[in-house]
């Protein structure tokens, strides 16, 4: 049995990650904030779900303490919550994506770790972006998303580099990055544009379900390349 944790899990690319995971065989817990919408989504799949903010210490060490209790360890970590962020810098909201998007990896990989340490193929996959290696979604005609995009796509470099990093600093555990080009979900609603989640989430589940000898410390775009 091999127990998974998705962070951001209860719609878009982590929810169609865990659909996929759980046809093989995994047991999922869906990781988000809107308990509701986290509850649908389970009983959807027949998964289970954690309330869990990736912004919050307090939040992160409690859902991984719920896992531990049930289950004794986690074989799988999928760090996949993320927002775009939007507003001008002196605004509230500007730097959030860095709190989620990078801040956020970095709280819930450090909590799982000990979970992580008591799996026999600990397995640790980020969902990057593509717009981490480049200038993936920008558009002249919307000029009040310049900002933000930036702050994404440098949010999203430092989470392939974290990634890249915690590989080094943990050899017995596989740490792989994924920097899918734009999906079709709320994230991207106002570009309107992209692939299905579906086919975002099939690179996911490939480096979520490597062998214990499988690669670690890659980072590679939806084709399995390395896009820098
Ligand atoms: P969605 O907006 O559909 O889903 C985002 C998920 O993250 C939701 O489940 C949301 O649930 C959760 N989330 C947001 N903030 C937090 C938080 N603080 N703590 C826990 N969960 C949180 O977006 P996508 O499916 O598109 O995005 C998933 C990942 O894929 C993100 O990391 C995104 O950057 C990345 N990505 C997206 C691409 C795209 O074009 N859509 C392309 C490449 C990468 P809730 O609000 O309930 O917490």
């Amino acid at each position: 049995m091999t127990i998974t944790l998705i962070t951001g899990a209860n719609k878009g690319i982590g929810f169609e990650t865990a659909r996929q995971l759980l046809a093989v065989g995994h047991v999922v817990y869906l990781g988000a904030r809107d308990v509701e919408r986290g509850q649908q989504a389970a009983a959807a799949l027949d998964a289970r779900f954690v309330q869990l903010d990736v912004t919050d210490d307090a939040s992160v060490h409690s859902a991984l303490a719920a896992i531990d209790a049930a289950e004794g360890r986690l074989d799988v970590l999928v760090n996949n919550a993320g927002i775009l962020g939007d507003g001008a810098l002196d605004g509230p909201t500007a730097l959030r994506a860095f709190d989620t998007n990078a801040v956020g990896l970095v709280r819930v990989t450090e909590a799982a770790l000990p979970l992580l340490r008591k799996s026999a193929n600990p397995t640790v996959v980020t969902v990057s972006s593509s717009a981490g290696s480049f200038w993936a979604v920008t558009n002249p005609d919307r000029p009040e998303y310049a900002l933000p995009l930036a702050l994404y796509s440098a949010s999203k470099a430092a989470a392939t580099m974290l990634t890249v990093q915690y590989a080094k600093a943990h050899p017995s555990i596989k740490f792989n990055a994924v920097e899918p080009g734009t999906t079709a979900t709320d994230l991207t609603a106002a570009f309107g544009v992209g692939r299905t989640p579906e086919e975002s989430a099939r690179v996911v589940v490939r480096l979520a379900t490597l062998d214990a000898d499988g690669p670690t410390g890659t980072f590679q775009d939806e084709n399995g390349e390395v896009p820098w």
